[in-house]
């Protein structure tokens, strides 16, 4: 029997295009606005001249084949057939002219610390040990927490792994850091992940690389939501691109639908806010509807709340880049950026990837880590479209400059860069961000509410939802979101 049940989502991210797709598959009648001509939220980049910037050069978690997570991928075609490239290194660092790279191959990475610091070698030995451990983790993707039964609750994830992460959410990088003395290795954790986030969330990426389930779709996260997009309307979804939602139409507590900026209303029973709930909750629902308190307090408490965004370069090369580590961090001569002093870079390649970089051998990227001041420096700075401008080029020049010092060979070619403001602009993401709030060692983490209580019938979705965010978190948000209304509309949800 096909459901009447309309559900409007607002944004057609990773997030939204999931929540599109299995709930198209559950026979409900789903429309998705996006504000922007492509989909794919973050993932689509974006169009810099003639030359297609993208993002996610990192990695995808879900790559490996026989998980939860991977299967969850085929399901919404993200993957296609598409050759998925597992990169030998996660990251190269170097100081003083000594490096030391965190391999794939983890006993290498474990003789070659060991070799340059014996006098770490206990260190290094527990670090190993708890990436082994992690690395056999499956992160929980098949129902949402609150409608786990019990006996579901037991055989979830991997008690062992989420023990040693829980303890790990306890320590800061920085700690982490004060336990090495070789100074090679004190540099390369430091550049791991930012000083004042834990331990733990650099385990799980590393865990998740060693296992081989963080890899790099060829064609990049473009394709991969081009893909899903076509998957969603295969299905009979309809996309709305171009399609600002300006606000939740309400009655009697509950969502009804959106209104969109050209006046057009659009009615569902359900309303899916996969964009940045800042957007949902500041902006979209009526001024002084009731809001979880505790979600409302990690906006005002900008302390405990940390967010992390940055200045995105890319650059391109017509030569052959050979057999280049994927990502490599380096010194390079001070300089600033807003309201951070740099003092290295770390260039991302994709020269694996044929797809990608369009008129060139290869795209290259350096995201340098701006902390949430910057944000609001870049903000008041654009109020000035000349100053703004000459300050844009000018951090890139000197970035290009950096890189040429060090890659000569390369011969570089400028692209395009973004300051943190921009992804507030185009994709709505609060203060610049590319993920969610960082949880600071010690804290407990508190998942963000997907529900408004002032709102019935209005989901919030997206990597928001999910610790640490990324793209896997999006795609399972969106699909837990089409489970929730199913469990409220006392529906089955078919696998
Ligand atoms: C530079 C960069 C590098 C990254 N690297 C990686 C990586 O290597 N690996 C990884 O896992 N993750 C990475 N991420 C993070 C990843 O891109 C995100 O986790 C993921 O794309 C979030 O998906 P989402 O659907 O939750 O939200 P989004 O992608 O933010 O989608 C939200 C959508 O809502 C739309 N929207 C907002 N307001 C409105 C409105 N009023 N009306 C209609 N539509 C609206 C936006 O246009 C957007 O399309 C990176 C992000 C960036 C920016």
């Amino acid at each position: 029997m096909k459901r009447v049940n309309k559900i409007a989502i607002i944004g057609g991210g990773i997030s939204g295009l999931a929540a599109g797709i299995w709930g198209q598959k559950q026979g409900f009648q789903t429309v998705i606005f996006d504000k922007n001509s492509a989909p794919g939220g973050f993932c689509a980049g974006w169009k810099a001249g003639v030359q297609q910037v993208g993002f996610c050069f990192r990695g995808l978690i879900g790559t490996k084949e026989n998980t939860v997570l991977n299967h969850l991928w085929r399901e919404t075609r993200a993957l296609g057939n598409t050759l998925i490239i597992q990169p030998e290194s996660f990251l190269s660092v170097s100081e003083n002219d000594r490096s030391i790279t965190l391999w794939q191959d983890l006993e290498r990475f474990e003789r070659e610390a060991k070799k340059l610091s014996p006098e770490d070698a206990p260190t290094i030995s527990m670090f190993c040990d708890a990436i082994r451990t992690i690395a056999e983790y499956e992160i929980p993707a098949q129902k949402p927490d609150e409608l786990l039964g019990p006996l579901e609750r037991l055989k979830a994830g991997n008690k062992e792994a989420e023990k040693l992460l829980q303890k790990a959410s306890e320590v800061s990088m920085k700690q982490f850091v004060n336990e090495f003395r070789n100074p090679v290795l004190r540099r390369l954790f430091s550049s791991v992940q930012p000083q004042n986030g834990t331990l733990a969330s650099f385990l799980f990426q590393y865990a998740m690389f060693v296992s081989g389930n963080y890899g790099l779709p060829v064609g990049g996260a473009a394709a991969m939501a081009r893909r899903m997009a076509e998957q969603y309307q295969r299905l009979g979804g309809v996309l709305r691109l171009n399609a600002t939602v300006e606000q939740i139409l309400t009655a009697n507590g509950a969502a009804r639908g959106v209104e969109l900026h050209s006046g057009e209303r659009y009615f569902a029973h359900w309303t899916i806010a996969a964009c940045d709930p800042d957007i949902t909750t500041h902006h979209l629902i009526p001024p002084n509807t009731e809001l979880d308190k505790n979600f409302q307090q990690r906006y005002e408490d900008r302390l405990h709340n940390p967010i992390f965004t940055g200045f995105y370069c890319a650059f391109r090369t017509n030569q052959d880049p050979g057999l280049m580590l994927h990502m490599q961090d380096f010194e390079v001569e001070p300089f600033s950026i807003g309201k951070t002093l740099i003092n290295r870079l770390c260039l991302i390649q994709s020269s694996y990837d044929s797809q990608l970089g369009q008129n060139a051998n290869a795209q290259f990227v350096c995201l340098i880590p701006q902390a949430e001041e910057s944000y609001n420096y870049w903000e008041e700075l654009s109020q000035n479209e000349v100053l703004y401008e000459a300050e844009t080029n000018k951090i890139m020049k000197k970035v290009l400059e950096q890189l040429r010092k060090r890659f000569p060979e390369l011969d570089l070619k400028p692209v395009c860069c973004a300051a943190p403001d921009f992804f507030s602009r185009r994709f709505g993401a609060y203060h610049g961000t590319w993920s969610p709030f960082v949880t600071l060692p010690g804290i407990k983490y508190q998942p963000m509410p997907f529900t408004v209580p002032g709102v019935r019938r209005l989901l919030l979705s997206g990597q928001w939802m999910h610790a640490e965010g990324g793209l896997h978190a999006a795609l399972i948000e969106g699909r837990f979101s089409i489970q929730r209304i199913c469990h409220k509309e006392r529906l089955p949800f078919s696998e």
